[in-house]
């Protein structure tokens, strides 16, 4: 089943056209990251399938469902972001069952959801802490674990690492790697990191300028660029 579909999507700030006629398709489990330079719309393109942003025009499909005017809560989507988001004055633990105890999930849900994902993310000895007390790593962690407990069909995430050291954004890279294979949900990724992009991807989504540049699996766009800006991208020598 298909879990995402964009079709002829269009965002406009007043006159200002940042994302062109978006066409894209994401099947159930795929893993899917999009590349591009800085200011290309990948932010934008994120929040208008999270419903943070209204598109201008065209169609957003998840599952079976039309969520143009469907709210953010409820549009089975959970986001990652670069800069964490967590609550200061509330613990690991209440970080995470946040958006659970929101949606009026059971005390028992909340519960056998947030114990899981924290020892799915080795927090179990971090639950009482508050993010001040933890690492910047520590600190990713949790905002990921806060987006698996809500059990979402699609994670979104942006640019997750890049506030990361180098080793621990190889470990963590891994850690995304084995939750996608864990969860069996669909991932749109956002990175500037090249290895990222193919070690992670099933689907490299190349954006320039608001457009898809060239969509393709990891060894397609290698072997394949449509141009030198792809070429670019990914590190190959055409
Ligand atoms: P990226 O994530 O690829 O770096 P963004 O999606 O953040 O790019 O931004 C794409 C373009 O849209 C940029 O030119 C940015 O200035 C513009 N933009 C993003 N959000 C807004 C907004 N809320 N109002 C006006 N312009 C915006
Ligand atoms: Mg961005």
């Amino acid at each position: 089943m298909t879990a995402l579909k964009l079709e002829n999507v269009n965002k406009s700030f007043g006159s200002v056209h940042v994302l062109k006629d978006i066409n894209l398709t994401v099947e159930e489990g795929e893993f899917v990251v999009f590349v591009g330079p800085s200011g290309c719309g990948k932010s934008t393109l994120l929040r208008v399938i999270a419903g943070l942003e209204d598109a201008t025009s065209g169609t957003i499909t998840i599952g079976n469902e039309v969520v143009n005017t469907v709210p953010p809560a409820k549009r089975g989507i959970a986001m990652v972001f670069q800069s964490y988001a967590l609550y200061p004055h509330l613990t690991v633990k209440d970080n995470m069952a946040l958006g659970l105890k929101q949606e009026g999930q059971p005390k028992s849900i909340v519960q056998e959801r947030v114990t899981s994902a924290s020892r799915m993310l080795d927090l179990d000895q971090y639950l009482t802490r508050r993010p001040a007390e933890l690492s910047g790593g520590q600190r990713q962690r949790v905002a990921i674990g806060r987006a698996i407990v809500r059990d979402p069909k699609l994670f979104l995430f942006d640019e997750p690492l890049s506030n990361l050291d180098a080793a621990l954004r190889m470990n963590t890279r891994v850690e995304i790697a084995a939750l996608h294979r864990t969860l069996s949900a669909s991932m749109i990724y956002v990175t500037h990191d090249q290895i990222e992009a193919m070690t992670l991807a099933d689907k490299i989504v190349v954006l320039r300028d608001g457009r898809i540049e060239q969509v393709g699996s990891p060894m397609e766009l290698y072997n394949n660029p449509a141009n030198r800006f792809v070429a670019g991208f990914l590190g190959s020598p055409s």
